[in-house]
């Protein structure tokens, strides 16, 4: 007997066929008389009309550029998982299973107070645990807490896949599983490069730098606290036949296990290829050269929230003059802009340049620590390929590269090719 978390995103919730399926995946492990919480992300496409919903509320007489109560955000786009653990919990009692919907705020999930993008702070299991041990199989609404305003609050866009590993955490289950629309983590978004190989193992290191540089399969905070929780997380599909030889394997089922690196024998230089869309990179020109520059511009970018990523200073010909490029998410472009030109008597640039609808895309393997030439290997591809390099960053395990949108599929293919990632 063993204690599991089965989380179901959105596509495994689309509509009520796919939630009786998924009633099926956790049937199984019923009856094979494992202790099941299982953590549900709202219908695939529900959360983005939400959004869109409160997006499109009149802003507030007065207010210059606020546009909405971020508390109110969290009402809205919380109730997408409010329904489908609801439904979830009909078609298990169905099927005969002790089946009991929780919402956030019921068990309780306490978070920070960073509504729409809150971090968990505290599970209290106690309640739930002892319905499990009592045969009853717990329905957890995902994405949604509670604040410490005693509001609901939620977790960020993918945050069902960090509900579901702290749930774990929790209750101390022995495996989480992230059931979604492909059966693992592979190479590259198998949706960009048909080749891409399924892996049976990743490192959670390298899977933190492939879920914060663009694959979305797992929210990165998910992987966090599975790294810190020591959580033994799977990525597998729903789509599987539930009843399907090995499905119900307790240490080996089918998909992709994240672990310690310790735990993988064949480690390759290069494990996986990830993209980030909608970059936008700003310049500012002929900046003086001097001490505490980079300060006047970045840390009223800061207080403002705006994630910077990638940074370029050109070295000034005479010393006097230099430009500074930096990257953000284009939907921050315009914030940026604002915050910057307040802020130009302090910095005393001479022109301000911007350009949207670029692209990140990253080589990332553990096996970089002890390889040299990783890089250029990557640039000679490309090159190749006529793809123009307009930023770079590395870090001990990746190499980020900035390139034109319109080039995207196409570099991150090469790059899956030139490392050999290709399946045969
Ligand atoms: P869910 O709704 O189940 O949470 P998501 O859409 O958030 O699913 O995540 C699954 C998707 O992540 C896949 O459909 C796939 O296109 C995408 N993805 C991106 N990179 C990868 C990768 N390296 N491996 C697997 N899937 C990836
Ligand atoms: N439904 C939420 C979203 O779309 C949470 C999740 O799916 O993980 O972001
Ligand atoms: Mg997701």
């Amino acid at each position: 007997m063993a204690r599991i978390v089965m989380k179901f995103g959105g596509t495994s919730v689309a509509d009520l066929d796919r939630i009786k399926n998924v009633a099926r995946h956790v049937k199984r492990e019923v009856d094979a008389g494992h202790e099941v919480a299982v953590v549900v992300s709202a219908m695939s496409g529900k959360t983005n009309e939400l959004v869109g919903w409160v997006q499109n509320t009149p802003k507030v007489a007065g207010a210059d550029h606020s546009i909405y109560d971020a508390r109110e955000y969290d009402a809205v786009v919380a109730s997408g998982e409010q329904v489908t653990s609801g439904l979830l919990a009909i078609a298990l009692q169905a099927m005969g299973i002790n089946a009991r919907s929780w919402q956030g705020w019921q068990i309780p999930i306490r978070t920070d107070n960073a509504h729409g993008a809150a971090r968990i702070l505290e599970i209290d299991g106690g309640e739930m645990v002892r319905r499990m041990q009592e045969g009853q199989v717990a329905v957890i609404a995902g994405f949604q807490g509670l604040g410490p305003d005693n509001r609901v609050s939620t977790l960020g866009r993918g945050g069902s896949d960090t509900s579901a590993v702290a749930i774990a955490a929790a209750v101390k289950a022995d495996r989480c599983d992230i059931y979604t629309d492909v059966d693992g983590v592979y190479t590259t978004d198998p949706r960009i490069e048909p080749k891409a190989r399924r892996l049976k193992k990743i490192a959670f290191e390298e899977m933190l730098e492939m879920a914060s540089l663009g694959a979305k399969v797992l929210q990165v905070r998910s992987v966090e606290l599975a790294m810190v929780f020591k959580v033994r997380t799977f990525v597998r599909s729903s789509f599987e036949d539930p009843d399907a030889p090995g499905m119900g394997d307790l240490l080996n089922p089918p998909g992709t296990l994240i672990c310690d690196e310790e735990e993988i024998v064949e480690q390759e230089v290069v494990t996986g290829i990830a993209y980030a869309k909608d970059e936008a990179q700003i310049s500012l020109r002929r900046l003086a050269d001097r001490p505490g520059v980079s300060a006047a511009i970045f840390g009223p970018l800061a207080e403002s929230h705006i994630n910077v990523d990638m940074i370029v200073q050109n070295i000034s010909e005479d010393g006097s003059k230099t430009d500074m490029t930096f990257t953000v998410p284009s939907g921050d472009v315009e914030k940026a802009l604002r915050v910057l030109g307040e802020n130009r008597d302090k910095i005393g640039y001479d022109v301000i340049q911007n350009e949207s609808g670029l692209v990140k895309v990253s080589v990332i393997g553990i096996g970089m620590r002890s390889h040299a030439g990783v890089a250029a290997t990557a640039f000679r591809a490309l090159a190749e390929k006529g793809i123009n390099i307009k930023a770079i960053t590395t870090s001990e395990i990746k190499i980020s590269i900035l390139i034109d949108g319109p080039y995207a599929e196409l570099a991150v293919r090469t790059l899956h090719s030139c490392y050999g990632l290709d399946k045969s």
